[in-house]
């Protein structure tokens, strides 16, 4: 899939009219047509020449899981027979972007992950490759075709860490948020990072208003070393400077988000340093109690923990949402479905 300064240098190397840029991208992304031979106002050597360079569908849908009332989970074959996953979200209370009443799309950005952060699944294989722009962006599409509901909230909360995979990431959020595409508004779009920090200081730079939200997991290095090895890379405090440098660049509030894993770090005394840290950056903390993963050893921590914790945040003043995490029952944490069709398990 294109952008279209991409396109429009592409049809200048063919010696096409531009005006052909605006009938091609009408058809991709507002006829959502499903093949170039669709496109009846284009001559037929220029649906050729495109068809050989640009798979219109790159994903193939493979299994969906679960119900329209409930969490569905598409598990999408790619070209060279790697599979990834995205997730539909039910209206439910708004975590991210604007209204309650939303059809939120969890999308994918790479296959695998390289930054294994010790209770993730995507991590577990390690990283394999990043999806094109056209990867990411035929997830939506996709999952708008296989649910007939229009997705009107993104979260890259999916499989990989979107800002590793910058370039494309950046394309596809130009196609996903122009008018000539899915013109899905910046404001419901949120990236979530493991804290890349020089990546994050680049995105701020973007003129689209996207959200920010940060896996956070632990408030500071002691903890944080122990499950997310990108720690000793880019350390909590050097994240919060760019995170600053975010909110003078931004006007949205940063969401943190925490994982609750039991004796790692639901602690009161960690709870007390999460709520000074994210006062620092006037952000909101979403805490999400930690969902079991086959073949890793975390335990989530009691209900009583929970709401424990997330009182100290609220005493403090801080903005705290405890949920008990969506699709569950249907491998919701990234990347299980993935790894269970991949190991011959589905
Ligand atoms: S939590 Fe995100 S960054 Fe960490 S291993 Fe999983 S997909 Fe990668």
């Amino acid at each position: 899939m294109l952008t279209k300064t991409q396109l429009a240098d592409l049809l200048a190397e063919f010696g096409e009219p531009a005006y052909r840029g605006t009938q091609i991208l009408d058809w991709i992304y507002k006829k959502r047509a499903q093949s170039w031979d669709e496109m009846t106002n284009l001559p037929e050597s220029l649906r050729v020449a495109l068809a050989e360079r640009y798979p219109l569908r790159p994903l193939k849908h493979t299994l969906t899981k679960g119900s329209k009332d409930t969490t569905r989970k598409f598990l999408l074959e790619l070209s060279d027979g790697r599979y990834v996953e995205t997730v539909l979200i039910p209206a439910s209370p708004a975590l991210y972007g604007e209204s309650s009443d939303r059809h939120t799309l969890c999308v994918s950005s790479q296959v695998g992950c390289a930054y294994g952060c010790k209770f993730c699944a995507s991590g577990l294989d390690g990283f394999t490759r990043n999806l094109s722009a056209g990867e990411i962006v035929s997830q939506i599409i996709l999952a708008e075709e296989l649910s007939g509901e229009k997705v009107n909230n993104l979260v890259f909360m999916g499989m990989g860490e979107p800002l590793a995979n910058f370039k494309n990431l950046c394309e596809a959020l130009e196609i996903i948020t122009s008018d000539w595409g899915l013109k899905i508004g910046a404001r419901r779009i949120t990236v979530s990072t493991s804290g890349l920090v020089p990546q994050i200081r680049k995105l701020a730079e973007l003129p689209q208003q996207i959200r920010l939200a940060i896996s956070l997991h632990g408030p500071d290095d002691v903890t944080r070393d122990k499950i997310m090895p990108v720690n000793r890379k880019f350390p909590v405090a050097e994240l919060f400077d760019a995170l600053r440098v975010w909110n003078s660049k931004k006007n949205q509030k940063i969401t943190l988000e925490y994982i609750l894993i039991d004796g790692i770090n639901a602690g009161v005394e960690q709870a007390g340093v999460l709520a000074r840290r994210a006062a620092s950056i006037k952000a909101k903390v979403n805490l999400i109690p930690y969902n079991t993963v086959d073949g890793l050893e975390w335990v989530r921590p009691s209900d009583a923990n929970c709401k424990r914790f997330k009182s100290v945040l609220s005493k403090a003043g801080i903005s705290a949402t405890l949920r008990l995490e969506k699709g569950h029952d249907i491998d919701a944490a990234c990347g299980q479905l993935r790894l269970k069709k991949e190991k011959g398990a589905l």
